[in-house]
């Protein structure tokens, strides 16, 4: 069975790493959060006072960046590690939010993160969200969806996964931060944030995180069998 890539791209927080997280345990498959590669690189140039205006300093600091996911058996998922320290709870944190966009827009950065990402999907079989995965990192992924949601939905999911881990902001703030980063991340001239033209629009507004993993299945599933077929595997 030939295995597939899925990229699930789409705007800031309408539930792309959790639906990616749950296909890619039903399909056995390995789940890559390219946003947590850009957020540990966020936290990296701001601990490091690192100049976003300086292309040799960027440069200078991408060489040390060493960027990991390794599988957390606490809670059965995987964890970003950013030179061998384990930053999960770290990048999830509202200044990283923050500042992540303007970094993440950097053409030298992009470039860094996404050889990285081709080279962690060649063997294929992976879900990878992100904003640029079916457009730059893997035109030819066999399952494109674009994910989005209203504004307001968004940000009160993200503030409840923040009460979570015991960070409590204003819904305006993270309104405004959602806006803002889907601004930027939709207008920056290195691989723009849109809809791919093979893309599947899935608007999770009033969709159930299981609802959205299932829509996801059957696109995979409806492939999987295509493919068979143009193999000659099914009649
Ligand atoms: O997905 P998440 O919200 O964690 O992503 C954080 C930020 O990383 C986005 O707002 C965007 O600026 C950047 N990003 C990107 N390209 C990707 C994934 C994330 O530019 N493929």
């Amino acid at each position: 069975m030939k295995k597939l890539i899925i990229a699930l791209d789409g705007y800031s927080a309408c539930g792309k790493s959790s639906t990616a997280k749950l296909v890619a345990a039903q399909l056995g498959y390995s789940y890559i959060d390219t946003g947590a590669m850009y957020r540990a690189v966020t936290l990296y140039f701001l601990d490091n006072y690192v100049e976003l205006t300086n292309p040799k300093a960027i440069k200078t600091a991408l060489d040390k960046i060493n960027i990991t996911f390794e599988h957390n058996p606490l809670t059965q998922l995987s964890d970003t590690f950013l030179n061998n320290l384990n930053v999960e709870d770290e990048i999830r944190k509202m200044y990283i939010s923050q500042n992540v966009s303007q970094v993440s827009a950097i053409t030298e950065v992009r470039k860094a993160m996404v050889a990285q990402q081709q080279k962690m999907g060649k063997k294929r079989g992976i879900v990878m969200d992100g904003r640029d995965i079916a457009t730059t990192v893997f035109p030819d992924a066999e399952v494109k969806v674009f994910m989005t949601a209203d504004t307001v939905v968004r940000a009160s999911r993200r503030q409840k996964e923040l009460f979570a881990k015991d960070e409590i902001v204003d819904l305006d703030i993270i309104v405004e931060n959602i806006k803002k980063r889907d601004n930027i991340d939709s207008t920056r001239e290195e691989s723009p944030l849109r809809m791919d033209k093979d893309a599947f629009l899935l608007d999770t507004t009033f969709m159930t995180v299981d609802e959205q993993v299932e829509i996801v299945l059957q696109l995979a599933t409806s492939k999987m069998i295509a493919i068979n077929k143009e193999l000659g595997m099914v009649n």
